[in-house]
């Protein structure tokens, strides 16, 4: 996707969580503990993917994309499918994308990847502390504090 950003990929700990799972340290029920509502996510809005469940090996792993953002209010929290999150994307300034991938067959489910989308991964760099100002009122700044305090933490990582 086009604004896409700031991606975090948790592949490695995904291959973490499955190297504990063959050597015992963990049991199947501690991973694959998919909630009813993570499986009707799935069902109704989930991506299906080419990639066998690490697991049980017979069902395909189907992705999930939760989006959480100010600008998405009460939809915040809630899962889209992969056609709607474009759109959203030009619509909004900047929202959180968490992907789940999760076996409707033994309910495995792992966190993929988060990443930005929105509008503002348009305008170029993130150094838009002018662009903020001009624009004026409260909402603007409001919007603009969260990604600039999230930034800053990244640094420190
Ligand atoms: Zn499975």
């Amino acid at each position: 996707m086009r604004t896409q950003r700031q991606v975090v990929d948790y592949s490695l700990r995904k291959r973490a969580v499955l190297r504990e799972l063959l050597a015992g340290r963990i049991g199947t029920y501690d991973v694959c503990d998919a909630s009813p509502y993570l499986k009707n996510a799935a069902r109704f809005h989930g991506e299906p993917t080419e990639d066998r469940c690490p697991i049980c090996r017979s069902e395909n792993l189907t992705r999930v994309h939760y989006i959480y953002g100010d600008e998405l209010k009460q939809s915040a929290g809630q899962a889209r499918t992969l056609t709607e999150l474009p759109v959203l994307a030009m619509t909004l300034r900047e929202f959180q994308v968490f992907v789940v991938e999760v076996c409707l067959g033994c309910d495995w489910n792992h966190l993929v990847e988060q990443f930005l989308l929105g509008r503002d991964g348009l305008v170029g760099d993130t150094e838009d502390g002018m662009e903020q100002g001009a624009m004026g009122g409260t909402a603007a700044s409001a919007a603009g504090a969260g990604p600039a305090v999230r930034r800053r933490r990244e640094a420190q990582r």
